[in-house]
């Protein structure tokens, strides 16, 4: 009998429900083919769900992800300038999911200008400016609180060395700005170096982010981790995945020492929400780090295993990677690929 996964279902808004239909469907096909079953406990969240039940985030999508302790979430609309807080910030805190782990790797077969990129970020998830301590001081005058702890740094960075030493990485490079920030980034690097000592394997490094900036577009391959506080990493990753063809790729996990989430770096996309064009590739390598989390790593395997199958063709790529197809499309061929798979090996 299939073992069945229960699992809480953000679609977000925006591009999130184009792309999350496309990601069940494959991930159910997968599963299918494997012996795994998902039950998905679908939640709105954001102003979507402020409409139907008067809350950002309801209290049975909080319940949901206490019970099932994995969520694969879409993106959410977060207003700029004012209106509600950020609902993705909010369930990290809530959840205390305070490491968030990016891996930024080439796909086969697509051209970029850097190839065989193989690298992770590993930010800080909870403190920082995204405390979201602001207020006015007096008219004209506003303060934002930046919130770094020996608590949170000295976690991130045993998280980030202990990935390391776990998977055969060999390099951290911790990303500050303790130039100006003496004493939040300085107690951020205190902690790292800290940290490290216990981890002789692994080189330890430290760069001043701005620097870090034009290091990565001269040459990317010097780095394998980054280890970074929350504000740093969030910019740092869009940079990244700019690497390894766009937003469009990049998978994230939220993780803490109960739960996990799991979405992509990217945002709603306003842009080109409802039109077909979102490559849903960022969110479905997303689903396949959360089939890993649950041990269901087979399954894992064979979404992408079809993925990179359907990126090495190249024939029916998204407009975002160069391609002409819409986001149906391309996850109507990851399933073609998949099938195809299972065939030759029954
Ligand atoms: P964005 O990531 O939504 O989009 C940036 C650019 O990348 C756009 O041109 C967009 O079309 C493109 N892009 C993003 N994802 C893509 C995909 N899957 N396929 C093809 N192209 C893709 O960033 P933004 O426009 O700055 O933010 C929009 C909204 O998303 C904001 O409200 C922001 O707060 C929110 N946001 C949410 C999350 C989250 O839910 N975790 C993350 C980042 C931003």
């Amino acid at each position: 009998m299939a073992k069945t996964h229960k699992i809480t279902l953000i679609p977000g808004d925006g591009i999130g429900p184009e792309v999350s239909g496309a990601v069940v469907k494959i991930v159910e096909a997968a599963g299918a083919a494997t012996g795994v079953a998902f039950e998905w406990h679908r939640y709105a969240a954001g102003a979507e769900a402020f409409e139907t039940t008067g809350e950002y985030i309801p209290k049975a999508l909080y319940d949901s992800i206490e019970e099932n302790r994995v969520a694969l979430k879409g993106p959410v609309t977060t207003p700029i300038g004012g209106g509600f807080s950020s609902i993705n910030v909010a369930l990290r805190q809530k959840f205390e999911l305070f490491a968030n782990f990016r891996p930024v790797k080439s796909l086969p077969g697509l051209k970029t200008n850097y190839p065989n990129i193989d690298l992770i970020i590993v930010r800080e998830n909870m403190e920082d400016l995204y405390a979201g301590l602001e207020h006015v001081v007096v008219p004209g005058v506003v303060q934002a609180l930046k919130i770094i702890t020996e608590k949170g740094s000295t976690r991130i960075a045993k998280f980030a060395f202990d990935y390391a030493r776990k998977h055969g990485r060999k390099k951290i490079h911790a990303i500050h700005k303790a130039n100006i920030m003496k004493l939040s980034d300085g107690l951020f690097l205190q902690c790292c170096r800290a940290v490290a000592e216990g981890f002789p394997e692994v080189s330890y490094a430290e760069h001043i982010v701005d620097n870090t900036c034009m290091q990565l577009v001269m040459n990317p391959y010097q780095y394998d981790i980054l280890l970074t506080e929350n504000l740093y990493g969030d910019i740092l990753s869009d940079l990244c995945s700019a690497f390894v063809g766009g937003l469009g790729l990049v998978p994230g996990a939220n993780l803490g020492t109960e739960c996990a989430i799991f979405e992509a770096v990217h945002g709603s996309a306003p842009d080109i929400a409802g039109k077909d064009m979102a490559n849903p590739t960022a969110l479905l390598q997303s689903a396949v780090l959360m089939l890993h989390h649950i041990g269901e790593s087979a399954t894992a395997n064979r979404v992408q295993d079809a993925l990179e199958q359907v990126y090495r063709e190249g024939k029916t790529l998204t407009k975002d990677v160069g391609g002409t197809s819409g986001t149906k499309a391309f996850a109507d061929e990851v399933l073609q690929a998949m099938e195809m798979s299972q065939t030759a090996t029954t």
